[in-house]
């Protein structure tokens, strides 16, 4: 499927440094090697409803992810899917009374006008679910040549225990396992399975709802798997690093992984397992079933600069989960007019010192909080505040601008 428009990269005045990122498998902080361009899969959303701040907090992550690859001078490829069939999404339509293809295709072009605003770069491939079913069914195929699929009534399940890693993305025990489960799409009571923890790969048809032919009967894929082949079909597998949100580690990404190592033996599906932190907002994790969200598309409604939207952001490291507040989004409108006074004088404090500060961050595990501490170091250098005005650097305006764009994403 389509993705969105990609905003005009500047390039920069130099190469920025290998990249690090935080690896959720072995708990440290890792080296990216890409050999050739650089692979990135980040799971996307389930169409059912607008983006949300923790949506839009991931995206901008794995953006400044993407941006940092680039200027240390990487091609990327990047691929994300979009959920077009689920629960969620089949349960909503069905409450709100519309056809569920058509809430899909609502919200994934409010999801891609979202991304826009924020300038976040747009996957190289942006794949929907269904258009995928038969790459699934493939998989499907080879975990069953492989001895990891059985039958409960109309559904295919997977067995967990086919992956001997099975366990390492998260690290987490059964215990805890067993426990997030069921929270998280998963049926550890259903009868007939012959692990709690072994998930759906095919869903048999059910009344009322869409369903596709396949070798298997009629139905449709289960979540991980469609990741999985989305992932292979598109990166292969030993790509660089598999992104998401923290709640994706457990089952989402363990599973996906189990299946693409039992698919295809010897290869690690990912190098590393990447998870950005959880918003909440009024004292929770924002939610759909809590109600408690802050819609980007609401913000843009109501003329607030996306900008100030991707500042409040960037002001919290990726992994940190953090809360929501509108002071922080008029925070960062004051601190962009700051900053565009600065811009506008063209000459100011030496830029290379910012450049060089501002890339090494992000390439700490896109550590943008401090970026943006050494943005506003040389604003204030640059305006004076901090004592007399610095004003030695003839182009520093135009260099700032750039390294602003290419690095953190703010147009200004
Ligand atoms: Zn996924």
């Amino acid at each position: 499927m389509r993705a969105w428009t990609s905003p005009e990269v500047p390039s920069l005045p130099v190469t920025g440094p290998a990249v690090r990122v935080h690896d959720t498998a072995t708990g440290a902080l890792v080296e990216t090697r890409p050999e050739g361009p650089a692979r990135m899969y980040v799971c996307g959303i389930t169409p059912y409803d607008a983006t949300h701040m923790g949506h839009a907090a991931t995206y901008v992550a794995f953006d400044l992810l993407n941006r940092a690859w680039r200027n240390a001078g990487h091609e990327v490829t990047y691929v994300q899917n979009v959920t077009d069939v689920d629960d969620p999404l089949l349960e909503r339509a069905t409450r709100v009374g519309v056809d569920w293809a058509e809430l899909a295709l609502r919200e994934t072009q409010l999801f891609r006008d979202d991304m826009e605003a924020l300038r976040v770069l747009p996957p190289a491939h942006y794949v929907g679910a269904v258009e995928s079913i038969p790459l699934a069914v493939a998989v499907i195929e080879r975990l069953q040549a492989a001895g990891a699929i059985y039958q409960v009534d109309t559904d295919l399940y997977y067995s967990v225990t086919a992956d001997h890693a099975f366990g390492d993305v998260s690290g987490w025990d059964r215990d805890r396992m067993l426990e997030i489960f069921g929270e998280r799409g998963g049926d550890p009571d259903r009868e007939g399975k012959k692990d709690p923890l072994d998930c759906v790969v095919w869903r048999g048809e059910r009344e009322g709802e869409p369903s596709w032919p396949s070798p298997f009967g009629p139905g449709r894929p289960g979540w991980h798997v469609e990741c999985t082949a989305i992932a292979l079909e598109h990166l292969g597998a030993g790509f660089d690093v598999q992104g998401g949100g923290s709640d994706l580690v457990f089952p989402h990404h363990e599973m996906g992984a189990g299946h693409a190592q039992v698919a295809e033996p010897g290869v690690s599906f990912a190098r590393a397992y990447a998870h950005a932190g959880m918003v909440a907002y009024d004292g929770e994790k924002m939610s759909k079933s809590k109600g408690n969200l802050v819609f980007v598309s609401a913000l843009r409604r109501s003329e607030v600069d996306p900008m100030a939207i991707r500042l409040v952001l960037l002001r919290h490291h990726y992994r940190s989960d953090w809360e929501w507040t509108d002071d922080q989004l008029w925070d960062a409108v004051d601190t962009l007019a700051t900053w565009r006074r600065a811009l506008a004088l063209g000459a100011g404090a030496d830029s290379a010192p910012v450049v060089e500060r501002v890339l090494a961050a992000l390439a700490t595990d896109l550590d943008a909080p401090a970026a943006v501490q050494a943005v506003q170091d040389w604003v204030e250098a640059t305006l004076g505040t901090t004592g007399l005005a610095d004003t030695s650097d003839p182009d520093a305006a135009a260099t700032v601008h750039r390294l602003l764009d290419a690095a953190l994403g703010l147009s200004l």
